[in-house]
């Protein structure tokens, strides 16, 4: 891909502090769009409040500065686009992908994939909880940087819900509308969200079937001496930035890009460049070299 074309992003929720595997995927997708003289943006998908600690986005954003993961653009945050969330909803409905569901928690109990009660419409006496996206019954594919050939079946997974009983927007329409407005056309995210890209393949195909196409690469989890995954539930302790010029050379480490015997990084961080150890590794960057599999951290 030419180098003007490339658009990424980070986006992380503000949920708590960066930790460890937030910064391997800010790292992974910053050196991913620099090594070609794309664009890195970030985006603070702040759309569920109650989840959020106050004053975790800007904590993300001077983390991230301070590891030296400068941004293009203006910050994009989630919690100012509500009318384009709606503008995507009332489009979908419009094109008869989308319609309102009257179910609860009680009615789906023993259902492990939605099984389209009210795809039909509801009867009059029920009243509209939540919106899913109207899925029908596709198969497709895509070929992961990291991952590999992946595959995706609608009838597996079902209709799910794009605005939640909450009132809140789901993570899948407004990731999706997010990504087509900002023209990011590669994600290198964490492999948790595997589980999303095909909803989310969909929902792009809907929203815009001219949508350029999207290159994804599912970057391996970052796991604890326990074998679970690194978050806030797990207590990951978050990165500082005292530490940035370390935990940089181990990131890159885990990430599968620095050799035996390349001992340049190793000196850049001992003399505490970070700068001098972002470009080296953007100069140097094979996505191609990322392992699948998860990777321990004890931090
Ligand atoms: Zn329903």
């Amino acid at each position: 891909m030419n180098a003007a074309g490339y658009v990424g992003r980070f986006a992380p929720s503000p949920t708590g502090r960066l930790h460890m595997g937030s910064l391997l995927a800010a790292l992974a997708s910053w050196c991913d769009a620099r090594h070609v003289g794309g664009v890195w943006r970030v985006r603070m998908e702040d759309l569920d409040p109650p989840r959020e600690v106050p004053g975790a986005a800007s904590d993300i954003l001077r983390t991230l500065e301070g590891f030296g993961l400068h941004w293009d653009g203006p910050v994009v945050y989630q919690s100012q686009r509500h009318a384009s969330y709606a503008d995507a909803l009332n489009f979908l409905k419009q094109n008869n992908r989308a319609y309102g569901c009257a179910c609860t928690r009680k009615t789906l109990q023993g259902h492990a994939v939605y099984p389209g009660h009210c795809r039909k419409g509801l009867e009059s006496e029920q009243s509209v909880r939540s919106h899913r996206f109207d899925w029908g019954q596709q198969k497709g594919d895509w070929t992961d940087a990291v991952q590999g050939e992946c595959t995706w079946d609608s009838t597996e997974i079902g209709d799910f819900v794009i605005k939640r009983a909450d009132g809140l927007w789901a993570y899948q329409l407004a990731v999706v509308v997010d990504d087509l407005e900002q023209g990011v056309n590669v994600v290198v995210r964490g492999s948790d969200l595997l589980d999303s890209t095909p909803k989310q393949l969909a929902l792009r195909a809907a929203l815009d079937p001219l949508a350029g196409s999207i290159r994804w690469a599912h970057l391996p989890l970052l796991v604890n001496a326990e074998g679970q995954k690194l978050s806030k539930q797990t207590l990951a302790s978050a990165v500082e930035v005292a530490k940035a010029p370390g935990l940089l050379l181990a990131a890159l480490k885990m990430l599968g890009q620095i050799s035996p015997g390349k001992s340049e990084p190793q000196a850049l961080a001992d003399a505490g460049d970070v700068e001098g150890l972002l470009h080296w590794a953007s100069q140097n960057w094979h996505l191609s070299q990322v392992p699948s599999a998860p990777l321990q951290w004890q931090g």
